[in-house]
């Protein structure tokens, strides 16, 4: 069984196809899918659809480019939702330098609410790093013994690659983007032992080839698994039940 750890089911090019998008990631021998939401909202929504849908699981969570008009006493809103049920982690939460570096100081106060609620919750987190790689890692590394990570569509150096690596509790995954000509993941993949990779899409986003430029579905996790198998010279099924372990290391709540 694949588990996409990663699908932002909220967007309307996923959510108003939900039966066939399902139909075809069943298809495709995906078995479970995890929705990260990134606000107040997409909680609420993401709440809504893993009460409708088996295959579906939760993780809750503000990202960090969605909180930069929250008042941070708001953050406390999201506790009482993570007792709700099917919520397998905390996030999308993290670190975005990328867009807007103007309020870098408000997203770790933010980040590190994140880190302690898992913390007292025993759930993984799902961490976000876009040009943030470095302080992430720094904060997450903080509560090492204390949570399990997952540096969600990893694209540090190698360096930071091995900072993860390292501990026990921290976990990477890639996504469609390894599948590019251009691609500088490569090195990346081929430096991470499978047994520390999840799978994910980050659905709509970042299709693997041949689906480049459409819009990103879990089916599409078997081409980015298929350039991990071809990378690491060993065949898919071995990819997927390496995977499948570690994701029931990680996100114990989804095997339940
Ligand atoms: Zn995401």
């Amino acid at each position: 069984m694949i588990i996409d750890t990663h699908a932002h089911f909220y967007f309307p090019e996923l959510l108003d196809n939900i039966g066939e998008v399902l139909d075809n990631a069943q298809k495709a021998g995906v078995g479970k899918i995890i929705i990260p939401a990134v606000d107040f909202r997409s909680c609420d929504t993401v709440l809504k659809l893993v009460s409708e849908h088996d295959m579906l699981y939760a993780a809750l969570g503000l990202h960090p480019g969605d909180i930069k008009e929250l008042d941070e006493k708001e953050f406390y809103r999201l506790e009482p939702l993570l007792k709700e049920n099917k919520v397998a982690g905390i996030g999308e939460t993290g670190l975005d330098y990328y867009w807007d570096k103007t309020y870098n100081d408000k997203q770790k106060a933010f980040f590190r609410n994140h880190l302690e609620l898992a913390s007292s919750y025993s759930l993984p987190v799902i961490i976000h790093t876009r040009d943030s790689v470095s302080d992430a890692i720094d904060m997450t590394l903080e509560y090492k013994d204390k949570i399990k990570a997952q540096f969600h569509c990893f694209s540090g150096n190698t360096d930071e690659l091995n900072r993860v690596l390292e501990v026990d509790n921290f976990y990477v995954s890639y996504c469609g983007n390894i599948t590019y000509k251009k691609s500088d993941s490569a090195v990346l993949v081929e430096n991470t032992p499978v047994e520390k990779m999840l799978s994910e899409t980050d659905s709509p986003f970042l299709a693997p080839m041949p689906h480049r430029g459409k819009k990103n579905q879990p089916a599409y996790v078997v081409d980015t698994i298929r350039k991990i198998a071809k990378i690491k010279n060993t065949d898919e099924q071995s990819i997927i039940d390496v995977m499948r372990k570690s994701t029931e290391i990680v996100f114990p709540r989804i095997f339940k």
